[in-house]
């Protein structure tokens, strides 16, 4: 029997992190591949956990997220841009940034409306689009340098375009748009009721001396957006699920309609025990200098390589290019790394929804530095 079922997302399978995860545990190949540390969180932290539930915070939070992971959220943009959100209007605790965006395009897209999508594309914009009957407009966006170009955005954007969709920084390409940029599309969609979402999940995780660069802090952007973000990233807990949306009161006021009737509400004491360990703020601006250290250990160790770097700007994901080593297309060459030199990567082709092939692997150096420098003798040795 087939219950007469039509699949509603037809085109789509596994998504690539599980796979390859599952390929490198299979061949026991270290894992690079899906995005998450392979290094604890802060014992702090997970005392904080533990002081939480003893203290009896084990039932539901209220459907916005606890008051004080609110307020500290609050207080953080306060002092990184000097933006002051509204704790009880405009911010809602969600599982993770996955429940997030798929929260916030279910509240906008209807059948027919258009989204723009930068290509290449985190994977879980498509399909959430595709669900709620929603037109995906992709701009591809080119290796080494994914340079946008803003002139041919503006022709795509109509009446029907519904939604942007930015990443900032950039899940694969690590780079970061900078404020000049975001000015820019602001520009672009003045006096359009198009509105935008800004996937910042890896907003501390910059390089360089850059500064985050929300648009939490550009007002022409800040007034039509959907602003999420994740702690995941930011705690070394991919595994907690916590993340939140951020967007003016009409827009949260929507969002929060299918928000309660998604998930209702997130794991109470990891809300309060992540509030208590963000009232200083010191961990948060430590961050870049953490992963930019791994960042330059991974990059430096493969100077020798034959691989070929490309610019890491944010995230916690370099890009190599295998040009000069094998004309295998990309999924074919990381299950052969990771088969025969048991290293896991992921190709860059997996966020393309047309057939691409740069000779290009995503590496995440998320990893403990002797991760990492196993990770460097292998690939010097391809
Ligand atoms: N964000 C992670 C990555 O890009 C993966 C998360 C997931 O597996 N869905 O690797």
């Amino acid at each position: 029997m087939n219950f007469n079922l039509t699949s509603k997302l037809p085109h789509v399978g596994t998504t690539i992190f599980t796979k390859m995860t599952m390929l490198a545990n299979a061949q026991q190949a270290l894992n690079l591949s899906q995005g998450f540390p392979d290094f604890e969180t802060d014992p702090k932290l997970v005392e904080l956990v533990a002081k939480a539930m003893e203290k009896g915070y084990n039932q539901y939070a209220p459907m916005i997220g606890a008051q004080p992971l609110r307020d500290a959220i609050v207080k953080k943009y306060k002092e990184i841009y000097n933006v002051e959100v509204d704790a009880t209007e405009e911010l809602t605790i969600t599982a993770g940034g996955t429940q997030a965006i798929f929260t916030a395009i279910a509240t906008v897209v209807r059948p027919q409306d258009e989204v723009i999508i930068f290509e290449p594309a985190y994977d879980c914009y498509a399909p959430t689009i595709e669900l709620f009957g929603g037109k995906v407009v992709p701009v591809r966006l080119l290796a080494p340098d994914f340079q946008i170009d803003w002139d041919y955005v503006a022709t795509l954007i109509n009446a029907k375009t519904r939604l942007i969709i930015i990443n900032n920084p950039n899940n694969p390409t690590g780079k970061v748009l900078d404020r000049e940029e975001l000015i820019k599309l602001g520009t672009l969609l003045e006096g359009t009721s198009t509105l935008l979402l800004s996937d910042e999940v890896y907003e501390h995780i910059v390089f360089d001396g850059v500064l985050p660069q929300s648009v939490i802090g550009i007002p022409t952007l800040c007034k039509r957006s959907f602003v999420i973000a994740s702690f995941g990233k930011l705690l070394h807990t991919t595994g907690w699920k916590i993340g939140y949306c951020i967007a003016p009161a009409l827009l949260t006021q929507e969002f929060r309609k299918v928000h309660q009737f998604n998930v209702f509400s997130v794991n109470t004491p990891m809300q309060f025990a992540i509030a208590e360990y963000l009232s200083d703020l010191s961990y948060v601006k430590g961050l870049p200098a953490f992963f930019e250290q791994k960042r330059n250990l991974l990059k430096d160790g493969l100077e020798e390589s034959r691989f070929k770097i490309l610019p890491c700007e944010g995230t916690y994901f370099l890009n190599i290019d295998y040009s000069a080593i094998s004309e295998e297309k990309e999924f074919e060459f990381a299950c052969l790394l990771t088969e025969q030199h048991k290293i896991a990567t992921i190709p860059l082709s997996a966020f393309y929804k047309e057939v691409t092939n740069q000779q290009v692997l995503r590496v995440c150096f998320a990893k403990k530095d002797e991760t990492l420098w196993k990770a460097v003798e292998i690939l010097k040795k391809i």
